[in-house]
């Protein structure tokens, strides 16, 4: 987390706003209907629209996600361009967060590979 939004994110306003949203939603992922955790800002958040409460604090400018559909939504955003906090292109690098998200997302599949050759030969044995 950026440190223009620690501020944001641990304020009452938000608080209350986010809450209510999500329990709107009963929880759930408006994606894949999974349990949901997080919060989304469709508009994503910069250190001059943060203050604007029509876009922080704006429940048509929300989403209401589960983890997994929250990383997808950051990963394809952050692959395709990457905006400085005055909406300008800096580039299509990979951020630390991506590739921490890579790094885990590729020791599950290998763990559930493991697994599931694991079942395959109990089954035969
Ligand atoms: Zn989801
Ligand atoms: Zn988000």
């Amino acid at each position: 987390m950026k440190d223009f939004a620690r501020e944001f994110y641990n304020s009452k306003a938000w608080r209350d706003v986010s809450t209510a949203y999500m329990t709107s939603h009963f929880y759930l992922c408006e994606r894949c209907g999974n349990p949901a955790t997080i919060c989304h800002h469709k508009t994503y958040l910069n250190a001059s629209n943060i203050s604007d409460p029509n876009i922080s604090l704006n429940p048509d400018r929300l989403e209401c996600l589960c983890q997994d559909c929250h990383n997808k939504e950051h990963t394809l955003r952050r692959t395709i361009t990457r905006f400085d906090d005055d909406g300008n292109i800096v580039g299509i690098k990979k951020s630390g967060a991506e590739k921490q998200y890579e790094t885990d997302r590729d020791a599950f599949d290998a763990l559930l590979k493991k697994m599931t050759s694991q079942n395959r030969s109990d089954l035969i044995s």
